[in-house]
């Protein structure tokens, strides 16, 4: 077993250290997240630095790297901001993977090449007012007309639209179809006529922009239906370990930051005429919270060679993704108490990450529903 990470995957991780530095500082960061706005400049960027294609095939501009590789990005981009994580995954992890995954040569062909060049963002719209942990529930239907498909219905807590060409939109297209069976996925144009998005007040992640999106009447084209027409829940399925990766991956960069954060503060701060790092409850505090970042990267890790080898890891998608998500609440509650004050006041990076990491333990599956799924695969 070789837990190191290859002179490659360092080098790229210091490369996202000097670019990040450099186009999206921390002062950006907090910037962005107070004035509650994308930074869209940061999918271009990823494109001309050769991120996006890290997974895909040279002939679309990528380069073909391992997955351990695309998770070492993921989580690089998580320490230095959620967002651009998110950015990263949203577009790597739905889009191109689904395209990868289920879409078809001419679809592959003609969105992959923008894709991997960072000329086209992705959003995933999935969820609906009644259809959140279920989202088999959705009702927003797609009937078959002349030359493609009319989508109508409502989709919410959409991540980014505003910034995406496509939205990559599961809809139930057989009428009168109940649960996992007749749905389809499109590719749905962002800019089609008869798409109304409003956005939606949130309490974290303010620069990741969440929407709802109406669906009145968008014609889609034949072309871009993606994968088995009535069959896609299925094709959904077989992605989700990529994005409960992704999702993973950035939980882990951002609880790493709050934990360093920590230590800093740990080692300035004094009270009693000594820093409190000489405090030994607040010393075992410290460790234990890396150990939670440690303990939740090792099934990370273990996740993206398993999805490197093409294995099936249904199971341990869902427990690197519980893991990584409580290991963040963990750390930024522990990190907030330590920093108190510090933490609590508006500009501080603690208090972001706090807000930010509730998201966590129920978006991308909640791990109420992820528990109950290991342990179906455990043969309960
Ligand atoms: C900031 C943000 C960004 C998001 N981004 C996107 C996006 O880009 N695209 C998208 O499609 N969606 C997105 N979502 C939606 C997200 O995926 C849903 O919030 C999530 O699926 C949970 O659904 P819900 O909020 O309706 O909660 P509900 O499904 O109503 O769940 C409520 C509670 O009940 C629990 N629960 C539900 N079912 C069970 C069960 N069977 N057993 C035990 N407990 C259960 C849940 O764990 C949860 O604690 C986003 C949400 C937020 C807040």
């Amino acid at each position: 077993m070789d837990f190191a990470l290859t002179p490659e995957q360092i080098a790229t991780r210091a490369t996202i250290d000097a670019w990040m530095s450099d186009k999206f500082p921390p002062e950006e960061v907090r910037r962005f997240d107070q004035a509650h706005e994308m930074p869209t400049h940061l999918l271009a960027g990823f494109g001309e630095l050769g991120l996006l294609g890290a997974p895909f095939p040279e002939r679309f501009g990528g380069s073909e790297a391992d997955w351990i590789t695309v998770t070492a990005i993921q989580e690089r981009l998580g320490y230095h901001s959620a967002v651009a994580a998110a950015i990263y995954s949203i577009t790597v992890d739905f889009g191109g993977m689904s395209l990868m995954t289920y879409g078809n040569d001419e679809q592959r062909e003609r969105l992959m090449p923008d894709l991997v060049a960072g000329r086209s963002g992705f959003a995933l719209a999935l969820t609906e007012s009644t259809a959140g942990t279920d989202a088999a529930a959705m009702r927003t239907s797609a009937s078959p007309v002349e030359g493609g498909w009319r989508i109508n219905g409502r989709k919410t807590w959409i991540s980014c639209a505003d910034a995406a060409q496509w939205l990559v939109t599961p809809c139930r297209s057989r009428r009168g179809s109940v649960g996992r069976e007749g749905i389809s996925i499109f590719m749905v144009p962002r800019h089609a006529p008869g798409i109304h998005m409003t956005k939606l007040p949130k309490i974290g992640n303010q620069s990741m922009t969440s929407w709802d999106i109406a669906f009145d009447d968008v014609f889609v084209e034949q072309a871009n239906l993606m994968g088995p027409q009535d069959d896609g829940f299925r094709c959904l399925m077989s992605t989700l370990g990529y994005s409960r990766a992704g999702q993973a991956a950035n939980a882990i960069g951002q609880a790493q930051a709050a934990v360093d954060m920590t230590l800093s503060h740990l080692r300035e701060r004094h009270q009693f005429g000594a820093p409190l790092s000489q405090f030994q409850v607040l010393r075992h505090r410290a460790a234990d919270m890396q150990m939670r970042v440690d303990q939740a990267r090792l099934m990370l890790y273990r996740l993206a060679w398993m999805i490197g080898r093409g294995d099936r890891c249904r199971k341990e998608s869902a427990q690197a993704k519980i893991l990584a998500s409580e290991a963040l609440q963990y750390v930024t509650h522990h990190g907030m108490q330590i920093l108190a004050s510090t933490g609590y006041a508006a500009e501080s990076d603690m208090n972001r990450y706090w807000r930010d990491g509730r998201l966590y333990t129920f978006g991308e599956g909640a791990n109420e529903m992820l528990r109950d799924l290991i342990a179906r695969e455990m043969g309960l």
